[in-house]
């Protein structure tokens, strides 16, 4: 199919390599295929409608539910505790300001010792879409602020794709964006379970205050505390999860994107599931 001048440039501004088709005079039989490693997956032919067009359709006229591609076979994790917050714990009930000053005081875990100051996120507090990281790099404890640097400029690029932005906007376009951990951990090393462990209360609130349509879960650390699994980011993508009744949507690292820039396209399919889960809740809601 041919790519609108809008879907090329989104597409190269997430790095995908676009492979225009010959002018229709050409016999297609000697039309040579494209590159593998240049041409996008077959299932990002479909560009899916952004986020706000999707809503203005499914409000307009009754939607079938799109046939997903999930989830062939239930996931079987590996044993990884699963954080959820303890019911005596005050965080459970706590609003936004004063989740948001917990968090800045915090001292939970040895992380507050070298932090310059914690991310506790940022975007629409009710957010239809929720993106999930791993843990502040050097750039975001500096700066307070989740996904930045080229990592968030490339998670910039992924939802302008799909008609996101974390700029300002209405519930259904501007998503809320959130770390794991809410402290750098030094050196930018893994975070330790007890780490983990000791912030999950503040992701889970701020999950149950957003109440998001859908969950983009970036990273290992990320896929692990929200599902309880160290299974590889590879083995669960392409399937819906589920965390506290909130479909959950796995995928890659903006940050291991930059590394490994053959992964973007299956980034890419796993926006598209997304899109389709999403329009899919909007149906039935
Ligand atoms: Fe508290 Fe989380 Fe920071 Fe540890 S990482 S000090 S638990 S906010």
């Amino acid at each position: 199919m041919a790519w609108s001048e809008r879907q090329q440039a989104m597409l190269r501004g997430m790095g995908l390599k676009v492979w225009v088709p010959p002018p229709a005079a050409e016999p297609l039989l000697d039309t040579p295929p494209p590159p593998a490693a240049v041409a996008p997956p077959a299932q990002a032919i479909e560009r899916p409608a952004p986020a706000a067009q999707v809503q203005a359709q499914v409000q307009a006229a009754p939607v079938s539910a799109p046939a997903l591609a999930p989830v062939a076979r239930p996931a079987a994790p590996a044993p990884v505790a699963v954080h959820v917050p303890r019911s005596d714990s005050p965080v459970g009930s706590m609003d936004w300001p004063a989740l948001r000053e917990a968090v800045a005081g915090c001292t939970a875990c040895s992380l507050c010792e070298s932090r310059t100051q914690t991310v506790f996120g940022v975007g629409h507090a009710n957010a239809h879409w929720m993106i999930v990281g791993e843990a502040p790099g050097e750039q975001e404890d500096r700066l307070g602020e989740p996904f930045v640097g080229a990592a968030g400029q490339l998670l910039d690029q992924m939802l302008k794709a799909v008609g996101l932005t974390r700029q300002d906007g209405e519930a259904v376009q501007q998503v809320f964006i959130a770390n794991t951990l809410k402290c750098r951990p030094p050196r930018n090393r893994n975070p330790l379970p007890e780490e983990l462990a000791r912030c999950s209360p503040f992701l889970s609130r701020q999950i149950e205050l957003v109440q998001p349509k859908l969950i983009l879960a970036m990273g290992r650390f990320a896929i692990q505390q929200l599902l309880g699994t160290d299974e590889s980011v590879g083995k669960l993508r392409g399937r819906v999860h589920q965390h506290a009744g909130v479909p959950v949507i796995v995928t890659y690292h903006p940050a291991y994107l930059l590394r490994q820039l053959t992964e973007k396209a299956k980034t890419w399919e796993d926006l598209c599931l997304a899109m389709s889960v999403y329009r899919r809740q909007l149906a039935s809601a």
